[in-house]
C-alpha cells in the first residue's frame, strides 16, 4: 500500500493518534513514489534535486542564494546549476574520472562547493566534503583513507594544507584551484578555463539505488572519525524526512546554517532542499548574530535549520539584538548536532514566537531519525518521536543480545531498526568497526536516552560520556541543562572524574554570559543553584570557569577531551577540535 501519496500536509494537521495511524501504514517503497527516477533508469540524488525540477518547468526558480563574507549576493536558478553541474560533470569526464572515483572538496561555503557536489554525483563519482579549517593533518588523513582521486580547492588552501605533502598521495590525480586563471604548476590545474571549455550537456550517467554517492566523516566527539558510506538511495530519505521533519514545502526559502564538511550540511543543505524544490540560502560567512537575523529578515527565511551552539551563541548576545527585526515569514525552526537545553526552546519560543524542533540523527543514519514534528506537543528537552519508517527503541545490551527496556524513563542504549534508505552501508575499509554497530536486530547508535510514556524519546548522553556515581547512572546533558537555567551561564561541559568513594563525581566546566564576572559569590550562586535544582547526588561537586569549552567543528563539545586533560591521559584524536580557549 502507498500511503506516503497522502498527502504531507494532511499528516502534518493530523492529530497525534492519526499521526501514529500514518507511521504505522508508512513505506519506504512508497517514498519512491516522490522521485523520478532517471530516464534511463537508475536512480541519482544530482537527477531528484536539479534536472528533474526544470523538466518539470521550474528551471527559472531559485535553487540557491548564496550570499558573499563581502555582502553580495547571487541567486543561481535550477537551470543555471543543471547547466554548471553538467560542466563540472565533464570537467571530471574529460580528465578520466570513472564512477566510484572519489572526489574531495575543501571549499568555503562558495557556489563551486555546491556545484561540485552535485556534478560529482552526477558522473557517478563519490562526493567527499571537507571543512575548508580542518589542518594539513586531517585533510591528508581524511583524503588517504578515502583514495581521493581529485581534490577541488583554493590557492590559498591549497598552499596552506596541501602543498607540503602533495607528493605523498599519488593516487590524488587532479588537484582544481577555483580561483586560479592561471595554469599554476605545483601538480594543480584551474578549475575556471575547464569550466569555460565545457559542454552545458551531459546525460546524467545511469547510477543504481546501491550504488555509492557520498562519504562523510563523522564528527569525531568520541574518537578517530570515521568514514561513512552513504548510496544514492539515500535521496529518498532526505526527501521525505525534510518534508516530515523539517516541514519544507516547495517554493519555501530554507536555510540551514550547518557546512557541508559536517552530514547536516550535506543532506539538508543541499539534498533534502533541493530535491523539495526549495530555495537554499548559503551563508559564506561565520557566526554573526546580527548578520543572521538580518538574513532571516531580508531573505524572508521560512524554515531554519541550525544547531545547539550557535542557539546558545544568539541567546548569550542577548535577544534585545532581535527588536526591530521582522522574522514574519519564519514559520518552522528546528536545531541537530547536540541536546537541545530546554532553555534554549524557551528562549526560541520568548524570540521568534515559536519553539526550536529538536531532531536527533547520525552521519551513520544519513538524515533525521528522530523528531519533534510540526504538529506535535515540542517536550522542552526531548528530541522527539522516531519519524514514520523508523523503528526506534531503548535497549540493555549483554554480549550478542539486545533486550527491550519497556518501562518509561529508563535509561538504556537508544537503537534502530536496520533498513531506511540513508543507513551507512559501511564504514569504509573498517569493517570490525562497522559489524560492532549492530547488536541482534539492531543498529547501536551509542548514545543513551530514555523513552516517556507518551513515546518521546529523551537524550542522556553518549554511552561514553554517562557519569556512575553513588550507583546512579547520570547524563550529562541533564546537569549541564540545569546549570544553563543560571543567568550566568552560556554553555556548560559535564565530566566523570574517579572518586574513592562514589566512583566518579561530577565536575563541571562552564563559560559565562557578557557581564558576569568569574568570582567566589558567582562560584556559590553557581553551586546553590546547582544542588537546589539537582540534589546533592547529582549536582556538580566541582565547577571551573572556562572562556568557552572545546568543540568539534561541527559544534558538539568534546567532553572527552576535559576529561583526557582533567586525567592526564593523552587527548587522542583532535583532528576536529575547533575553538579552545581555557
Ligand atoms: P564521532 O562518531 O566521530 O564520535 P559524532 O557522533 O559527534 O562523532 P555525528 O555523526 O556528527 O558525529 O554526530 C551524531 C551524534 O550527535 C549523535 O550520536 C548524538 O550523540 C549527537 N546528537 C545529534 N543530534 C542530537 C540531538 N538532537 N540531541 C542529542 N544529541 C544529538
Ligand atoms: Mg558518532
Amino acid at each position: 500500500m502507498k500511503i506516503i501519496t497522502k498527502s504531507h500536509a494532511a499528516a502534518m494537521k493530523a492529530n497525534l493518534s492519526d499521526y501514529d495511524d500514518f507511521c504505522s501504514k508508512f513505506h519506504w517503497e512508497g517514498a519512491y513514489d516522490l522521485l523520478e527516477g532517471l530516464p534511463n533508469g537508475g536512480l541519482n540524488i544530482a537527477h531528484e534535486a536539479i534536472d528533474r525540477h526544470v523538466a518539470h518547468g521550474l528551471g527559472e526558480k531559485t535553487a540557491i542564494c548564496w550570499l558573499s563574507k563581502g555582502d553580495s549576493r547571487r541567486e543561481i536558478s535550477y537551470a543555471e546549476l543543471k547547466d554548471e553541474t553538467n560542466r563540472f560533470a565533464n570537467v571530471l569526464a574529460a580528465l578520466g574520472v570513472h564512477k566510484g572515483e572519489k572526489v574531495f572538496t575543501l571549499l568555503g561555503r562558495v557556489p563551486e562547493l555546491y556545484i561540485a557536489a552535485l556534478g560529482t554525483l552526477k558522473l557517478g563519482a563519490v562526493f567527499c566534503p571537507m571543512f575548508s579549517a580542518f589542518g594539513p593533518e586531517p585533510v591528508k588523513a581524511r583524503m588517504t583513507i578515502g583514495e581521493a582521486r581529485v581534490l577541488v580547492t583554493s590557492k590559498t588552501l591549497y598552499k596552506r594544507k596541501i602543498a607540503s605533502w602533495r607528493t605523498e598521495l599519488p593516487e590524488l590525480e587532479h588537484i582544481l584551484l577555483i580561483d586560479s586563471e592561471d595554469h599554476s604548476g605545483e601538480g594543480t590545474e584551474s578549475l575556471g578555463p575547464l569550466m569555460a571549455a565545457a559542454s552545458t550537456d551531459f546525460s546524467i550517467i545511469r547510477t543504481e539505488p546501491e550504488d555509492m554517492a557520498l562519504l562523510h566523516f563523522t564528527s569525531g566527539t568520541t574518537g578517530r572519525p570515521k568514514g561513512a558510506v552513504h548510496v544514492h538511495m539515500a535521496v529518498v530519505a532526505h526527501n521525505m524526512t525534510g518534508r516530515l521533519a523539517l516541514d519544507l514545502k516547495a517554493g519555501d526559502t530554507f536555510w540551514c546554517t550547518a557546512d557541508p564538511g559536517w552530514v547536516t550540511g550535506t543532506s539538508y543543505g543541499i539534498i533534502a532542499p533541493l530535491t523539495n524544490a526549495t530555495t537554499m540560502i548559503v551563508d559564506e560567512a561565520d557566526f554573526d548574530a546580527e548578520r543572521w537575523y538580518r538574513i532571516l529578515q531580508n531573505e524572508r527565511v521560512n524554515v531554519w535549520y541550525t544547531a545547539p551552539t550557535a542557539i546558545r551563541m544568539l541567546m548569550k548576545a542577548g535577544a534585545e539584538l532581535t527588536k526591530g527585526y521582522d522574522f514574519s515569514q519564519l514559520r518552522f525552526m528546528a536545531s541537530v548536532g547536540e541536546p537541545l537545553n530546554p532553555e534554549a526552546v524557551i528562549w526560541g519560543n520568548n524570540t521568534f514566537g515559536m519553539p526550536f524542533h529538536d531532531n536527533w540523527w547520525q552521519t551513520e543514519t544519513g538524515g533525521i531519525m528522530i523528531a519533534n514534528y510540526a504538529s506535535m506537543d515540542v517536550k522542552p528537552g526531548s528530541m522527539g518521536k522516531p519519524l514514520p519508517g523508523i523503528t526506534a527503541a531503548i535497549v540493555k545490551t549483554s554480549g550478542d543480545t539486545a533486550t527491550e527496556i519497556t518501562k518509561p524513563m529508563t535509561i538504556g542504549q537508544l537503537v534502530l531498526k536496520p533498513g531506511w534508505p540513508s543507513m551507512i552501508r559501511a564504514y569504509l575499509h573498517e569493517a570490525e568497526r562497522y559489524r560492532k554497530c549492530f547488536v541482534g536486530d539492531w543498529y547501536i547508535s551509542g548514545d543513551l536516552a530514555m523513552r516517556d510514556t507518551d513515546g518521546y524519546f529523551w537524550f542522556v548522553g553518549r554511552d561514553d560520556d554517562v557519569i556512575k556515581s553513588a550507583g546512579h547512572l547520570i547524563g550529562p546533558f541533564e546537569v549541564e541543562s540545569a546549570l544553563m537555567e543560571h543567568p550566568a551561564i552560556a554553555e556548560a561541559g559535564v565530566i566523570g572524574v574517579p572518586d574513592e568513594t562514589t566512583g566518579e563525581m561530577v565536575k563541571a566546566y562552564v563559560a559565562l554570559n557578557p557581564g558576569f564576572e568569574e568570582n567566589d559569590a558567582l562560584m556559590l550562586s553557581l553551586v546553590g543553584h546547582a544542588r537546589k535544582r539537582l540534589g546533592p547526588a547529582v549536582a556538580p561537586k566541582e565547577i571551573v570557569f572556562r572562556k568557552n569549552l572545546p568543540k568539534t567543528r561541527s559544534g558538539k563539545i568534546m567532553r572527552r577531551l576535559l576529561k583526557a586533560r582533567e586525567l592526564d591521559l593523552p587527548e587522542g584524536d583532535i583532528s576536529t577540535l575547533e575553538s579552545d580557549e581555557q
